[in-house]
């Protein structure tokens, strides 16, 4: 996962990234963080690359859409979580990822229902893969 991510970083082109202060070309890199994620391959942890605006000052972090930020879950995982509807579903999930527990996704369920249900109702959005880039374009902001 990390050699994709780095293959990923490699192929940005960092000149062409308008900050959310709308100025171009502004943004140079300033260090990582790491991320654990759940995988079915166990806890994995990822170095995430940030990025720092000479303008505004503001720090961005590069994310590929299959990671939510803050989230130690999967984009995916997190969709089946929410769309499960029977305690089988998630028996099932839990059974592929070992490492997301019961109380993962009682949180999941609980944020989706506080912080995005209505919102993407609003809009008739889908919980399907195109979410992260409807999410950018209705609200401006990530899943
Ligand atoms: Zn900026």
């Amino acid at each position: 996962m990390q050699t994709f991510y780095n293959e990923c970083l490699e192929d940005l082109n960092i000149a062409s990234l308008e900050c959310s202060c709308h100025h171009k070309g502004h943004l140079i890199k300033h260090g990582f963080y790491t991320r654990k994620i759940k995988t079915p391959d166990g806890i994995m942890t990822l170095k995430i690359q940030r990025f720092k605006c000479k303008h505004c000052n503001h720090t961005h972090a590069f994310l590929l859409s299959i990671i939510i930020p803050y989230s130690q879950i999967l984009f995916h995982d997190t969709l089946s979580i929410i769309r499960s509807n029977t305690m089988q579903d998630l028996d099932q999930l839990m059974i592929e990822n070992p490492n997301i527990d019961e109380s993962n996704v009682s949180y999941i369920k609980k944020q989706y229902s506080m912080h995005w249900k209505q919102r993407l109702l609003s809009e008739n959005i889908q919980l399907d893969s195109s979410l992260v880039f409807q999410c950018f374009f209705h609200f401006k902001r990530q899943f």
